[in-house]
C-alpha cells in the first residue's frame, strides 16, 4: 500500500538552480547574468494574484514588487504587502517626484510602479515580477524593451465574468467598467510575448507556465540585458 504522506498530491519541493556552476569548464563563454524584468498583465479576475500567491507560496525565486495605488483597501489585502495605498495627493507627490518607472489610471484610479524598488532588485541580478496594466506594461516596454511580457488571459471570456461575480468587491458600475476594460486589453495582446491561459479550475497549470517561461529565460545563453532606460 503507499504511504498516504507522499500521495497527498503537494506540489514538488524540488528546486532546480539556473545558476551555472563555477565547476562550468568555459565561463569565459558565458555573458554577464543580469536581473530579469517579468511583466504579468491580464483583465481584471483573470487570476494574477491567485498565480503570484502559488509562485511565492512555492518557493519559486522572484521578487514581487508591491506597487502604488489610490483604490480602497479589499478586504484580506495587507498595506505595503497588497500595494501602497496613497492619497492622490501622496501618488502626485511621487510622480512629481519621479519615483515612479511608470504609472496609468486604470478603472479611474491611478496605480504606480515603484522606480527604486525595481532597479534594487535588478541590481541584485534577481527576477523581478510586475503585476501592471496593459498601459503600463506598455510605458515599460519603451523605457525597458528586455523585460519579459506575459499576458495572462481567461478561458473564455465567460470564465472571466464568473469570476468577476464571485469576486463580488464591485459595485455594478465598477463591474461593467471592468468588463468593457477587458474586452480593450484583450486586444493589447500583440504587445507581449507569451499568452498563459488561466482556464477555471487548473490554476496550477498556469503557474507551471509562468515558471516555464521565466525558467528557460534564466538558461539563456544570450540573456535580455534589461536596463532602465
Ligand atoms: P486591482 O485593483 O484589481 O488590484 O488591479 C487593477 C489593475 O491594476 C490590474 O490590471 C493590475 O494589473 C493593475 N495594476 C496594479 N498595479 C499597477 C501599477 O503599478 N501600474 C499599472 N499600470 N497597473 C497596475
Amino acid at each position: 500500500m503507499s504511504d498516504p504522506s507522499t500521495t497527498t498530491g503537494a506540489p514538488s519541493t524540488v528546486r532546480c538552480t539556473t545558476e551555472v556552476p563555477a565547476t562550468w569548464p568555459y565561463t569565459e563563454l558565458l555573458l554577464p547574468r543580469t536581473g530579469l524584468l517579468v511583466i504579468l498583465s491580464g483583465p481584471s479576475a483573470v487570476g494574477k494574484d491567485a498565480v503570484l500567491a502559488r509562485l511565492e507560496e512555492s518557493g519559486f525565486p522572484f521578487t514581487r514588487i508591491v506597487t502604488a495605488t489610490c483604490r480602497a483597501i479589499r478586504p484580506g489585502e495587507i498595506p505595503g504587502k497588497s500595494y501602497y495605498f496613497l492619497t492622490p495627493e501622496e501618488f502626485a507627490r511621487w510622480r512629481a517626484e519621479g519615483k515612479l518607472l511608470e504609472w496609468a489610471e486604470v478603472y479611474g484610479v491611478p496605480y504606480g510602479t515603484p522606480l527604486e524598488d525595481v532597479r534594487r532588485a535588478l541590481a541584485a541580478g534577481q527576477t523581478v515580477l510586475l503585476k501592471i496594466d496593459v498601459q503600463g506594461a506598455a510605458q515599460v516596454k519603451q523605457k525597458a524593451p528586455d523585460a519579459v511580457f506575459i499576458y495572462l488571459g481567461p478561458g473564455s471570456f465567460e470564465e472571466l465574468v464568473q469570476r468577476l461575480v464571485r469576486r463580488g468587491t464591485e459595485t455594478e458600475e465598477a463591474f461593467q467598467r471592468r468588463l468593457q476594460q477587458a474586452r480593450e486589453e484583450l486586444r493589447q495582446l500583440p504587445m507581449y510575448d507569451y499568452l498563459v491561459i488561466n482556464r477555471q479550475g487548473e490554476l496550477e497549470c498556469a503557474v507551471e507556465h509562468v515558471k516555464a517561461i521565466i525558467t528557460a529565460e534564466r538558461l539563456r545563453v544570450h540573456p535580455r540585458q534589461v536596463r532602465l532606460g
